[in-house]
C-alpha cells in the first residue's frame, strides 16, 4: 500500500482539488469484512430496526463481531492515517466513503462524506434524540437514550440507505474535483454522486470503476436486501425474539461473545 500511496502523491501534487473515494477495501486490514462477502443473515441483523429494538443483545453481538471490535480494538489502518496526513497537508480536500466504520475520522480526517452513514450518526429510535458520537458503541452493549429507547446508527434506521446531507456534500466535492482517486471501493452508491463528477477531472482507480452492469447488479442486490428487511420487520415471530429472552434468563451476561 505504501508504494501505491507514493504514486498517488505525485498525482496529488499536480492537482489543486483532490477528492478520494474509499470503500470496504481500505478497512479490510483492520478486520472489517467486505459487505459483498457477508452472509445475508448478518446483513439482516445489522440493518434491522426490529432486531435492534426487540433483541438488542443479539444486535450488539452481530455489530460487535463485524464492526465494533475491529473499530475499537484495531482502529484505523495505514491507509486511513496516510489519507488524514495528506488532508492535513492540504493535499486532499475531501474523502467520500461508503464505509460505516468512521475510521477516516478516527484517523484524523476532517472532511469526510459518509454517504451511507456510520456508527457516529445515531439517534434514539423512541424519541429521536441525536447521539453523534461513535464511543457510545464501546460500552459492551447496545446504547440507550435517557428516555429508555434503544439508540440506532444511521444504517439501521435507513435500512441500508444513503444519508442525504452527506451525499449532497459528495456531489459538491466531485463537481469541483480536478483529481479523483478511488481506493478499495467497488462502486456502491456511485449513482448518488457519479453524474456530478467534473468532466475534466482525472480519475485514478485501482480497477475499472464502475461498470454500468455491475452497478445495476449491486443495486438489485441492495433492493433484495431491503425487500427482505421489510418482510422481516412485519413479522416478529420469525426473528425469534422470544428465544432471546429465554437465552438471557439462562445466561445473564452483558458482554458480547464471538459467534
Ligand atoms: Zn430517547
Amino acid at each position: 500500500m505504501n508504494s501505491q500511496i507514493e504514486e498517488l502523491k505525485s498525482f496529488i501534487n499536480n492537482s489543486n482539488y483532490t477528492i478520494v473515494i474509499t470503500g470496504a477495501g481500505v478497512s479490510v486490514s483492520s478486520g472489517i469484512g467486505d459487505v459483498e462477502h457477508w452472509h445475508l443473515p448478518t446483513v439482516l441483523q445489522m440493518s434491522s430496526e426490529i432486531i435492534l429494538k426487540t433483541m438488542p443483545k443479539r444486535y450488539y453481538k452481530a455489530a460487535w463481531n463485524s464492526f465494533l471490535e475491529p473499530i475499537f480494538n484495531n482502529g484505523a489502518t495505514v491507509t486511513h492515517r496516510k489519507l488524514a496526513e495528506l488532508e492535513n497537508e492540504g493535499k486532499i480536500q475531501g474523502i467520500i466513503t461508503t464505509n460505516i466504520d468512521h475510521l477516516h475520522s478516527i484517523a484524523g480526517s476532517k472532511n469526510v462524506a459518509e454517504i451511507q452513514g456510520s456508527f457516529a450518526v445515531n439517534k434514539c429510535l423512541k424519541c429521536g434524540k441525536q447521539y453523534n458520537d461513535i464511543n457510545i458503541w464501546n460500552k459492551g452493549k447496545t446504547p440507550r437514550c435517557e428516555c429508555g429507547g434503544v439508540i440506532g446508527a444511521f444504517p439501521i434506521y435507513a435500512h441500508v440507505g444513503q444519508l442525504r446531507t452527506e451525499a449532497e456534500k459528495a456531489r459538491r466535492w466531485v463537481e469541483l474535483a480536478e483529481l479523483i482517486i478511488i481506493i478499495g471501493a467497488n462502486g456502491s452508491y456511485y449513482w448518488s454522486y457519479g453524474n456530478h463528477i467534473n468532466k475534466n477531472a482525472k480519475i485514478e482507480s485501482q480497477k475499472e470503476f464502475p461498470q454500468e452492469q455491475e452497478l445495476k447488479d449491486k443495486q438489485r442486490k441492495l433492493d433484495s436486501i431491503n425487500a427482505e428487511l421489510k418482510i422481516n420487520d412485519d413479522d416478529h415471530e420469525i426473528l425469534g425474539d422470544e428465544q432471546e429472552e429465554k437465552d438471557d434468563k439462562n445466561k445473564g451476561k452483558n458482554s458480547p461473545e464471538r459467534c
